[in-house]
This record gives structure tokens, sequence and C-alpha cells, in this order.
């Protein structure tokens, strides 16, 4: 019997899991990182590079389907909403969660102080790296998604929103021309997408020994297990949260307003969820996102091509609820206290600081400098919750990438209703 490859991918991860953890205790970690960890880079590069492409390509075919413009601002629309929704949701969620738990009251006055110690210089490179962001206006965040260069914009993984602006502008055009100019133009970028999914089916074949080497370098490269307890709590708190969304919020959404049963948009979902677990990050997986929802629960390949590119940039519930619980944590832990009108300041910039996020590792945690600074909690404190941030941006990867998929199947199920009742 062939193994279903999300099968694969978990195997690889538990054995890399397992390996990794025995490397450690015979002190072998030089070795996983000299000759383990490449094929995990590997396997990322080979994801990432094919990101910038499958968004273009995968976007101009989309769009060219809609055949008017009509259409795309309906779907622009619905999809935009749907997006703020599951994100307040999510940022909502995790402030009520934080403050009932009150993680942060559980640590104590020496493990406070250990952990700002030690990453204390850690901490200090990502404040920089918000710094920048946090010292322009209030309207950079529109300037910056109009590339000044489509190349520029193309050759950097990064300005996958400015990619996307150019590409929307592109199919707007190819929609608009006279239809005999642009059939041609519509048919290599249909022939194009399919070599590129088929690249995309290639580069999944390495996927169990990416995630294995992936796995195996996580174990030994993590920081020291004794701080790991007292942030246990925390720990705990944003996975709950997660667990929430990912298994209570999302299938309600899909009961309510879809006819896709929960239990098969989680099978064929399972193998997007898991990379995004391993890799932590929206982007690499963005490919098979795309696959699974496409392939797996037959999703039009015009809306899943829209939504999903957007979504993998813009839409982190599990992102946001991460900023949310953290910066109450960190308050928390200092003995900051936060009134009303803070909290629900947070909701607002923790929304955005999510849709800022880049859908790489660790950008949730950069952003959250921004959510700490308008809240007047010293941007220190990150130090605090780094030793468990890696952990954590694989299960609020992992949520992210199912609101994506999850709000595509809204989205196109509402196009369907439409259909319909145009037909009557
Ligand atoms: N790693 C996350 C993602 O790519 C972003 C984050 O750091 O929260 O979706």
């Amino acid at each position: 019997m062939k193994l279903a490859l999300h099968w694969k991918i978990l195997i690889g991860m538990l054995l890399g899991l397992l390996f990794g953890f025995l490397m450690d205790i015979f002190e072998q970690n030089q070795l996983v990182v000299d000759w383990v960890k490449p094929f995990g880079t590997i396997f990322i590069n080979l994801l990432k590079m094919i990101a910038v492409p499958l968004i273009i390509v995968s976007l101009i075919s989309g769009l060219a389907d809609l055949k008017d413009i009509s259409k795309l601002s309906a779907l622009g629309g619905k999809t935009i909403r749907m997006y703020l929704l599951t994100t307040v949701t999510a940022v909502t969620i995790g402030l009520l969660l934080a403050n009932i738990v009150k993680p942060g009251n559980y640590i104590n006055e020496e493990s406070r102080k250990s952990l700002l110690v030690n990453f204390a210089g850690d901490a200090a490179v990502k404040i920089n790296l918000a710094q920048e962001t946090k010292n322009t206006g209030p309207l950079q965040p529109l300037v910056d998604i109009v590339p000044d260069n489509f190349f520029a914009a193309a050759s950097n993984n990064a300005s996958m929103l400015q990619v996307i602006l150019f590409v929307i502008l592109f199919g707007i055009g190819l929609i608009l021309i006279d239809e005999k100019k642009a059939k041609p133009v519509v048919d290599f970028f249909k022939g194009l997408n399919d070599v590129i999914l088929k690249i995309i089916e290639f580069i999944m074949l390495a996927a169990p020994i990416g995630v294995f080497a992936l796995m195996a370098a996580l174990m030994v490269e993590i920081p020291d297990f004794s701080t790991l307890q007292a942030l246990l709590v925390y720990g705990l708190t944003v996975i709950f949260g997660l667990l929430f969304m990912m298994y209570v919020f999302y299938p309600g959404l899909l009961l309510l307003f879809t006819k896709v049963k929960p239990k098969r948009f989680f099978k064929a979902m399972a193998p997007a969820q898991l990379l995004a677990f391993s890799t932590s990050s929206s982007a690499a997986t963005l490919p098979v996102t795309m696959e699974c929802v496409i392939d797996n629960l037959e999703i039009d390949e015009e809306v899943a091509s829209f939504v999903l590119p957007l979504g993998a940039t813009v839409n982190m519930d599990g992102t946001s609820l991460y900023q949310a619980v953290a910066a109450i944590f960190i308050a928390q832990a200092l003995g900051i206290p936060l009134d009303l009108q803070t909290q629900l300041m947070i909701i607002l910039t923790a929304s955005l600081a999510s849709i800022g996020s880049a859908a790489v590792p660790s950008a949730g945690m950069v952003m959250l400098v921004i959510v700490l600074g308008q809240a007047g909690i010293p941007e220190a404190g990150l130090a605090l919750i780094f030793a468990i941030d890696r952990p954590l941006d694989m299960f609020r990867t992992a949520v992210n990438v199912t609101s994506d998929a999850c709000v595509t199947v809204i989205v196109a199920s509402s196009v369907e209703k439409k259909k319909h009742k145009h037909k009557h």
C-alpha cells in the first residue's frame, strides 16, 4: 500500500525529533548542524524558490478566468471582510484567555531575571528591526504596497504584497483588452501554471526528508531547557487559543457557511498543516496549501489562486492571537497593569501587526515589538518569551494556513451559491 504524503511527512517529523533528541543527548549537535540541517534548508529554499513564480502565474490565470471586473471586486471584498473577521476574532480570544489564565503571574522573580539577562542580546536585534518600521509615518504601510520596480519586488520573497498588486493590475488589464489579443497571453500563463504545479509535485517528494532534517536541527539548536518550565503556562495558553481556533472556530465557520464537512476539510488540509508546522512559514507552505485546496477540496482554481496568496501574506490569525497573549503575558510578568482601553488598543495593533508580518519564521515576534510599544510595555520584555518562540511559531503558522484555507472554502461556496441563483 502506498502511504499518503501527510503520513510520510508526519513520520519524517517524528523521526527527526527523535533523532535530534538523541544526538543532543550524545552531544553530537555540530554533526547535525553540519550534515543534516542543510537538507532542511535546501527543502525550504526549494519551496521559497517556487513561491513568487507560483503567485504570479496562478494569480494571473485565476484573474483571467474571472472575465469581468465586477466578479473580481465582489471576490476581493468578500475575501478581505472574511480575513478581517477571523483576525479580530483571534486577537479577542487571545486577550480573553490571557486575562483569564494570567500566565505572567506564574513567573517568579528569579526566573524573570535570568530570562531577561539570557536573551537581552537577541531581543535587542528584534527591537532594532521593528524600530525601523516604527519610525515611519502612519501611511507607510500603504506606500509599501506599491513597488517602484516590479522586478525588484519579484526578486524579493518579502515583497509578496507588491507582487500581488502588480499582478492584479496585470490581470485587470488582461480582462479589459480585446479577447483575441488576450487569449495567447492567457494560454501562455495557463501552460506555465501547469508546469509550476508539476515542479511543486517534485519538490513535495522530498518533503519527508526535508522535515526530518528541520526537526532534527530544531532539537539540537533549542536553548537551555531549564527556563522552559517558567514559560509553560504562557505557551500552553497560546496553544490552547490556537487549538480553539483550529478545532472550534474554523469548523464552526465551515458548518455555518459551507457544505464542506470539517472532517473532510482537515483530512484534505493535513499535508499543508504539517508543512506549516515544520517550516514555520506560510509563504513556504503556500504551494502545498494551494494543492490541498484545489485538488483535495476541489475548490475552484480561480478562487483559490486569488484568495490563498493574499491570505498567506495578510491573514495571520495564529500570529495575531499569539501577539495578544504575549503582550499581556509580558505586561503581567513585568508587573505592568493594562487598562481596558489599552487592551482594546491591542486588538487594533495586533490585527495590524499580524497583517504586516511577513510569512516567514519569527516574523510575528518582530512585529510584536510594535504591539508592545503602542501599549507602553517595555520592548525588552521580548526577552522573556524568546526561548519558546519557535515551537509557538510552528503552531501559529499551522493556524495561519488553516485560516487561509477555511476562508477560501467559504468565499468559494458563496460564489457557488451566487452562480446557482443566477441559473434559476
Ligand atoms: N511564521 C508565521 C507565518 O509564516 C508568521 C509568524 O511569525 O507569526 O505564518
